[in-house]
């Protein structure tokens, strides 16, 4: 059987002002992920995570943040196209894990709803996405909410 793992870690600065995408909703708070796309840390993490289980580098090497086209984009584009490229090499996606470190807003009320909207853009049962979700005990730069940070490892097997 030819299963491969990959590792997706990414990290965004928060500013106030900016609107907060995580796991492919729009969760309100005052402050937003800094980005060349929507910001959504945590579908950057996946992707990578993708990515890297094919050893095909990362999403800065996909989509460049140097192009227009990618300016302010819904990174469920991204994952989505991601996922192309995961069908294409003929593998499927078994399940993905990912921790977002985050000190606030408190991402409980919203983490089942992250888990369907990755699974119906990835095209999975959504008990095969977990999503779980930490503070840092107000400690580094996801304490101070300076910025998000997101790991997330993925598992695929051969069609
Ligand atoms: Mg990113």
């Amino acid at each position: 059987m030819d299963i491969r793992i990959g590792h997706g870690f990414d990290v965004h600065a928060l500013a106030e002002g900016l609107p907060l995408y995580i796991g492919g909703i729009k969760i309100e708070h005052t402050k937003g992920c800094v980005a060349h796309s929507d910001g959504d840390v945590a579908l950057h993490a996946i992707c990578d995570a993708l990515l890297g289980a094919l050893a095909l580098g990362d999403i800065g090497k996909l989509f460049p943040d140097t192009t227009a086209e990618f300016k302010g984009i819904d990174s469920k584009i991204l994952l989505r196209k991601v996922c192309d490229v995961v069908k294409q090499e003929g593998y499927k996606i078994s399940n993905i894990d990912c921790t977002i470190a985050m000190q606030r807003p408190k991402l409980r009320p919203h983490i089942d709803n992250m888990r369907q909207t990755i699974a119906d853009v990835i095209g999975i049962g959504v008990e095969r996405v977990s999503v779980k979700a930490t503070t840092t005990e107000k400690l580094g730069f996801e304490g101070r909410e300076e910025g998000v940070s997101v790991d997330a490892v993925a598992l695929l097997m051969k069609e």
